[in-house]
């Protein structure tokens, strides 16, 4: 089973809205995906990685207070 998704052009989605502003590219040596998520990193911390946006924006709030708009 090789089924890769390409579901990480960054222009699909509400989702991506939150990447650009406040999601970093991986690092070297560091994922792009866990699975089949596409993984977001924190810009604002060193090594903080969700593997969807729930998880991103939750960090996003409680650690940075940053309110996502997702209408
Ligand atoms: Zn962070």
């Amino acid at each position: 089973m090789s089924s890769i998704l390409s579901d990480d052009s960054l222009a699909s989605g509400r989702s991506s809205q939150i990447a650009r502003d406040h999601a970093r590219p991986p690092r070297e040596g560091e994922p792009t995906h866990k699975g089949k998520n596409l993984m977001f990193y924190c810009k604002y911390c060193p090594d903080f990685g969700a593997q969807n946006t729930s998880t991103f924006k939750n960090h996003l709030q409680s650690k940075h207070q940053i309110i996502t708009k997702t209408s």
